[in-house]
C-alpha cells in the first residue's frame, strides 16, 4: 500500500495520525495519508510565518522568485502524467481528463512566474510641497490555503501561483477525500528549490485541520474552495485572525439554449457541461433552460448522447464517465434524484446506480416543467441535468438568474445582439457564449452570491495576494515647524 506524507518547512513528514484513502472506482482502500491534527497546522503555520520574515525567501528578488514558479512550472509538466494517474487513482477523476488538465496546470504556473516581476507600486501626486509619497505592494501575509477533493492541482495552483509571485508563503490542506496528487506535488516544490517554510502541504479532516489552520493567529489570508456551508464554517473561523478571505463555492449554473443555435454543438457542450468531470464540477451547466419549440428535440440527441457515454475504470482512457469521488457523494445523488422525482421531475434517462463495486452513478436527465424539483435549487455535483424550458427571451433570462449561485452561465445562440443583451443581465461571474467550460491563467474566475467572492486566474488575482504599504518621505531639510499643526 503506498504511503503519503506532509511537508512542512522544508520536510517530509508524518502527521499526529493517519487515515486510509479509497479508490472510489473499486471501494477498496489503496493508501494510507498522513492526518494533520492542530499540531502539526501550528507547525506548519510557524515555518510559513519565519519563512515570511526571516528566511532566505524574504530576500529573493521578483525576478528570482518568478525562476523558482518557472522551474515549478516546468516539473509540473515534466510529472503530470504520474500526478494525473494519482489524482485519477485517488478521486476517481477519469485520466483523459486528469492528464489533460494537469499538463494545462502548469501554464498557470508558467503565467503567474512572469507576472512575478511585474507587480507595481505607484507614485502618489499628493498635495503637500517637499514631500515624496507612494504605496509599495507587499504580499498580504501567510495564506491559509483550502481546497476540495475535485481538481486539486488545478484549484490550488490558482492560489499557490499567484500568491508565490505575490511573495507569500503558505500552507495548503489538501482535501481528506484524495489528497495523494496534492501530497505528491509537495515533492515538486521542494525540488524547484523554494526555501523552507515558503510552500507547506498537509491534509486532514475539515472540523480539525481545517478549523485550525483557518483560525490560526498568523494567517493573514485564507482561500478557500469548497461548497457554502463549509464557507460559512471558515468565515466563522475568521473572525479568530481576522483574515481577509477569498471564497469559490459552488454553482447551479444556467445553460440556455436558444432555438436558432446550433443544437448539435450546443447538445456536445451540455454533455462537457455537465458529464464530464461526472458531473463533480463547479462550473457545472446543471440546469438546462431551453426554448420550448426545439425542447423534445435538443433533449433526444441528449438523451443519445448520455446513453452512449462510456461508463467505466478511470483509468481507461476510453472511460468518458468514471465513479464519484466518495460513497457519500453518491448517496446524495440518490437522495437527492429521489426527492425531485417525488416532486413531479419526470426521468428522461440515467436515475440510478451503475451495477458493481465503486461509487458509480448513470448520467441522468430529469425534466422538471412544471415541477417544483429540488434539483433546480441545489447542487448536486454529479451528472445530472435538470431541464426547463422557456418561451420569451424575458422567460430564459428570469429563470437562468432563479438562484442563489451566480458561478457560471451559458448561452447558444446565433442572434449576436439578444447575447450581448443576456450577457449583460445575467448575475453569474462567468459567461460562456456558444461554448463552455473554457478556462485560462489570463482569464479571472469566481461567482457572485452562494458562489462566493474574490476572483482567481489573471494579472488581478496576483494583485490580490499584496497588501499596500504607504511610504512618506520628506524632502525638506528644514527642521519640522509647528508640531500641533498636522500636516
Ligand atoms: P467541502 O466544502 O466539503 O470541503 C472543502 C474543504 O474544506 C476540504 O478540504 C475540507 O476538509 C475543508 N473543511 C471542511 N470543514 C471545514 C471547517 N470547518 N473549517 C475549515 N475547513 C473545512 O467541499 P467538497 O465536498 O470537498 O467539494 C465540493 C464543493 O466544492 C462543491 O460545492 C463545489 O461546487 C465546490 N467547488 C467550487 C469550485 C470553485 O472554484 N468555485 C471549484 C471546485 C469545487
Amino acid at each position: 500500500m503506498q504511503r503519503f506524507q506532509c511537508y512542512i518547512d522544508g520536510e517530509f513528514a508524518d502527521g499526529e495520525a493517519r487515515f486510509e484513502s479509497i479508490d472510489p472506482a473499486t471501494g477498496a482502500v489503496w493508501a494510507e495519508m498522513p492526518e494533520a491534527r492542530e499540531a502539526d497546522v501550528d507547525r506548519a503555520v510557524e515555518a510559513a510565518h519565519r519563512a515570511l520574515y526571516a528566511g532566505p525567501w524574504a530576500k529573493l528578488t521578483a525576478t528570482q522568485r518568478g525562476k523558482l514558479l518557472y522551474r515549478l512550472a516546468d516539473l509540473v509538466a515534466e510529472n503530470a502524467q504520474r500526478l494525473a494517474e494519482l489524482e485519477t487513482q485517488d478521486t476517481g477523476k477519469i485520466i483523459r481528463e486528469t492528464s489533460a488538465q494537469i499538463a494545462y496546470v502548469a501554464e498557470y504556473y508558467r503565467y503567474y512566474a512572469g507576472i512575478a516581476d511585474k507587480i507595481e507600486g505607484s507614485y502618489l501626486p499628493i498635495d503637500k510641497p517637499d514631500m515624496d509619497v507612494w504605496l509599495r505592494r507587499e504580499p498580504i501575509g501567510v495564506v491559509a490555503m483550502v481546497v476540495p477533493w475535485n481538481s486539486q492541482l488545478f484549484l490550488s495552483a490558482v492560489k499557490i501561483g499567484p500568491a508565490l509571485a505575490a511573495g507569500c508563503t503558505m500552507v495548503v490542506k489538501a482535501s481528506e477525500d484524495g489528497p495523494a496528487p496534492l501530497l505528491e506535488f509537495a515533492r515538486l516544490v521542494h525540488q524547484a528549490g523554494f526555501p523552507a517554510g515558503v510552500v507547506n502541504i498537509i491534509t486532514g479532516f475539515g472540523p480539525s485541520c481545517g478549523a485550525a489552520l483557518s483560525r490560526h493567529h498568523k494567517v493573514d489570508h485564507i482561500a478557500f474552495t469548497g461548497g457554502p456551508e463549509t464557507a460559512r464554517h471558515v468565515v466563522r473561523n475568521s473572525a479568530e485572525n481576522l483574515a481577509s478571505t477569498s471564497l469559490e463555492l459552488g454553482g447551479k449554473s444556467p445553460f440556455i439554449v436558444f432555438a436558432d443555435a446550433d443544437l448539435e454543438s450546443a447538445a456536445n457542450a451540455q454533455v462537457a457541461g455537465i458529464f464530464a468531470a461526472t458531473g463533480q464540477s463547479c462550473v457545472a451547466g446543471s440546469r438546462l433552460i431551453v426554448e420550448k419549440s426545439v425542447k423534445d428535440r435538443f433533449l433526444d440527441i441528449l438523451k443519445a448522447k448520455a446513453e452512449a457515454i462510456r461508463i467505466g475504470s478511470p483509468l481507461d482512457m476510453a472511460t468518458e464517465v468514471g465513479p464519484l469521488a466518495t460513497r457519500r457523494q453518491r448517496d446524495h445523488i440518490e437522495v437527492l434524484v429521489g426527492h425531485s422525482l417525488a416532486a413531479g421531475a419526470r426521468l428522461v434517462t440515467g436515475g440510478s446506480a451503475a451495477e458493481g463495486a465503486g461509487y458509480y452513478y448513470r448520467p441522468t436527465i430529469l425534466d422538471c416543467d412544471g415541477s417544483a424539483s429540488p434539483s433546480l435549487e441545489e447542487e448536486f455535483f454529479g451528472p445530472v441535468l435538470s431541464v426547463l424550458s422557456f418561451e420569451t427571451e424575458a422567460e430564459a433570462l428570469a429563470l437562468a438568474n432563479n438562484t442563489r449561485y451566480g458561478l457560471a452561465a451559458g448561452l447558444f445562440t446565433r442572434d449576436l445582439t439578444r447575447a450581448h443583451r443576456l450577457m449583460k443581465g445575467i448575475r453569474a461571474g462567468i459567461v460562456w457564449v456558444n461554448t463552455y467550460r473554457a478556462v485560462s491563467p489570463i482569464a479571472p474566475f469566481g461567482g457572485f452570491g452562494l458562489s462566493g467572492h474574490g476572483r482567481e486566474g489573471g494579472m488581478a488575482a496576483a494583485l490580490d495576494y499584496t497588501r499596500t504599504k504607504t511610504v512618506w518621505l520628506r524632502t525638506s531639510d528644514d527642521p519640522i515647524p509647528d508640531p500641533f499643526v498636522m500636516r
